[in-house]
C-alpha cells in the first residue's frame, strides 16, 4: 500500500540526530523555557527573515495569540471584523472567533484555492481591522494589490503559515536579482502563525507552533500572553494562557529545520512529476505559475487535484492500494461549530470541498510510487 504520508520514514531519516537531541534534553533536567527553545527561535527567525520568533504550544494558539495580543495592545477591539478565506482549515476561523472577533468569510480563487484578493476590498467595513491570509496547501497567498488594500484601510495582515514553511513570494519573478526580492511566508504580513503538527512540512513529534513578526511590541506581548500573561516570574500583567513550546520539541525542530528546504525541494520534484505525467481529461491539476526554479513560491504541503467524481476516484485509488485524503470534506461555514454561518452560500468553496482529492506527496516517497499513482489515474475511466 502507498501511504498518504509515512511519518515513520520521514523521521527515520534523522533518527540518530533526533534521539541525540531528545537525550540531551532529558539529561539536562530543564524542560520548559530554556535554551533549546531559544536556539530554535533564533534559527527560525533567521530562516523566515524576521526579528522575532516565539515558540508556542501549537498552530492554533499561534494565531489565537496574535489576535489576543492585538486586542491587549488596543489595536483591535472585541467585535471587530477579520477577513478570512471561506476555504481553509477550521483553525483559521477558530483563532478569530475565540477572541470574540467576527470572521468575514470571502470566497477563494478556483485557480489557486487561496483567498480571492480581488474580492477583499468590497467586504471591508468600518469595523474591519485585519485580514488573515492562509497559504493553503503550501501555496503563497500574497500580492501587491493585497499590500495596497491593507495600507489604504489600515488593516493588519496576519498569515496562517501552518502549511507553508519555506514558501516565498517574489514580486518580480523574472528579475535577475531574485534573491534579494524573495520574502518567505511568515515575513510577508504584520505577524504569522506556524504549526509544527507532525504531518506539516516541518513537523515536531507532538504539538508545537510559533509566531513570527518584526513588531517588537507584538512579540513581547505574544511571549507574555503565552506564559500566563507574565514577563517576570509571578508578576502577571495580562490574563494570559499557558501555551509554550517545550524543550524536547524545540530540540527536535532545530534538527529538522535544517532539512526543511531539501524536503520542500523534493516535494517540488514530485509535484512537477505529477503535473507533467497525469493526463486524464477528468482531472484538474493544480495551476502553477512557477515550479522547479529558485523562484518557486509553493512548498506542496498537500498536492490537490479536483474531479467531479471525486468519491469514485478515491474508492478506485483505495482499491488499487493508494491512500488519499480530502482536505477538507466540509467547509467551516457548514460545520456544526458555526451554526450561524450554515445558511451562507459560498459556491466556489463548496465546489472545492466536494471535488478535491489529495494525492500522497512527501520527501520520502519513492519515484516508483509516484509513477504508479500517475499510471493509475491515467487509466481511470469516469463512467
Ligand atoms: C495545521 C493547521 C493549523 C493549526 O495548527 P495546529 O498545530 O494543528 O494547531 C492552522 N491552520 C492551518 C491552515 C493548518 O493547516
Amino acid at each position: 500500500m502507498i501511504k498518504f504520508l509515512d511519518l515513520q520514514k520521514i523521521n527515520a531519516q534523522y533518527g540518530d540526530e533526533l534521539k541525540a537531541a531528545t537525550s540531551r534534553v532529558i539529561d539536562s533536567g530543564w524542560y520548559l523555557l530554556g535554551n533549546e527553545v531559544k536556539s530554535f527561535e533564533t534559527h527560525l527567525a533567521k530562516y523566515v527573515g524576521v526579528k522575532h520568533a516565539i515558540g508556542v504550544a501549537n498552530g492554533l494558539d499561534a494565531l489565537r495569540l496574535i489576535f489576543k495580543a492585538y486586542i491587549e495592545m488596543g489595536v483591535i477591539q472585541e467585535g471587530d471584523e477579520v477577513i478570512v478565506p471561506a476555504n481553509t482549515y477550521i483553525a483559521s476561523i477558530l483563532a478569530i472567533s475565540d477572541n470574540r472577533l467576527k470572521p468575514l468569510l470571502v470566497e477563494p480563487d478556483i485557480n489557486t484555492y487561496n483567498l480571492d484578493i480581488s474580492l477583499v476590498e468590497k467586504h471591508i467595513t468600518p469595523r474591519t481591522k485585519a485580514i488573515l491570509v492562509v497559504h493553503l496547501y503550501g501555496r503563497v497567498c500574497w500580492s501587491e494589490e493585497l499590500e495596497a488594500i491593507a495600507k489604504k484601510y489600515h488593516l493588519k495582515v496576519i498569515e496562517d503559515s501552518a502549511q507553508a514553511i519555506g514558501a516565498f513570494y517574489s514580486n518580480s519573478l523574472i528579475s535577475t536579482n531574485i534573491l534579494t526580492k524573495n520574502r518567505k511566508t511568515g515575513s510577508l504580513g504584520d505577524a504569522a502563525g506556524f504549526s509544527f503538527y507532525p504531518g506539516k512540512n516541518l513537523g515536531a513529534l507532538g504539538d508545537s507552533g510559533a509566531v513570527t513578526t518584526n513588531d517588537d511590541e507584538l512579540a513581547t506581548m505574544v511571549r507574555a500572553l503565552a506564559n500566563y500573561g507574565s514577563r517576570h516570574k509571578y508578576i502577571n500583567e495580562y490574563q494570559g494562557l499557558n501555551s509554550r513550546m517545550d524543550e524536547i520539541q524545540a530540540a527536535i525542530l532545530d534538527v529538522k529545520l535544517r532539512h526543511t528546504d531539501s524536503g520542500n525541494q523534493r516535494r517540488r520534484e514530485i509535484a512537477d512529476y505529477y503535473c507533467n505525467h497525469i493526463k486524464n481529461p477528468n482531472i484538474f491539476l493544480p495551476i502553477v505559475n512557477c515550479q522547479l526554479s529558485t523562484v518557486n513560491c509553493h512548498v506542496w504541503h498537500i498536492f490537490v487535484i479536483r474531479c467531479s467524481e471525486r468519491d469514485r476516484l478515491q474508492q478506485y485509488m483505495t482499491d488499487n492500494g493508494v491512500q488519499t485524503l480530502i482536505h477538507y470534506p466540509i467547509p467551516p461555514h457548514k460545520q456544526g461549530a458555526y451554526a450561524t454561518l450554515n445558511n451562507m452560500s459560498f459556491p466556489v468553496t463548496e465546489q472545492i470541498h466536494s471535488e478535491v482529492l489529495s494525492l500522497p506527496i512527501s520527501p520520502v516517497m519513492e519515484m516508483e510510487e509516484v509513477k504508479k499513482i500517475c499510471e493509475l489515474i491515467n487509466n481511470w475511466l469516469k463512467i
